[in-house]
């Protein structure tokens, strides 16, 4: 998908689930690597990671569009941009949007290597090796351990 389909559909979507326009830009943004999308509170734009775009029927990627949506029409209608008011989550439940923009690690037909922390078993899902010298256990600092290494299926 390209970025001027990216933003047909996002154009549509609003439309579609919350009867207003979306009149910014939303792009892909290939810097994105743990999180799903963004909105940005500062000029009202959507970035959207583009790993985020690979089944047919786009049913992540909108789940994330809805998301961000969410985020985009409750500020600028003058409410907060966070998550854990009640107009957020009465909005994104009634399009039906991802609860989280999906964390790239949970995500296995992209994942190449799982790692898992000795410590506490927190698992890290990796499209590249780790170095395992420099990189320790985000939640406790311990040490990670290669548990499975897959091969990519499909493209
Ligand atoms: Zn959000
Ligand atoms: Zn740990």
């Amino acid at each position: 998908m390209t970025d001027q389909e990216l933003q047909q559909l996002t154009e549509h979507i609003s439309l579609q689930y919350f009867a207003k326009p979306f009149t910014h830009r939303a792009y892909f943004n290939t810097r994105l690597k743990t999180t799903g999308g963004r909105y940005h509170l500062s000029d009202h734009n959507i970035d959207i990671n583009p790993k985020m775009d690979d089944g047919a029927d786009h049913e992540v990627l909108i789940g994330i569009i809805k998301h961000e949506l969410c985020h985009y029409h409750l500020h600028l209608a003058g409410y907060s941009a966070k998550h854990n008011t009640k107009q957020f989550k009465q909005l994104l439940k009634a399009v039906g949007g991802s609860r989280y923009a999906p964390k790239i690690s949970s995500r296995t037909s992209q994942t190449r290597y799982i790692y898992r922390c000795e410590h506490c078993g927190l698992e890290y899902h990796r499209r590249r090796r780790i170095n395992l010298v420099k990189y320790v256990c985000g939640r406790c600092r311990g040490r990670l351990q290669l548990i499975s290494q897959t091969r990519q299926i499909g493209a």
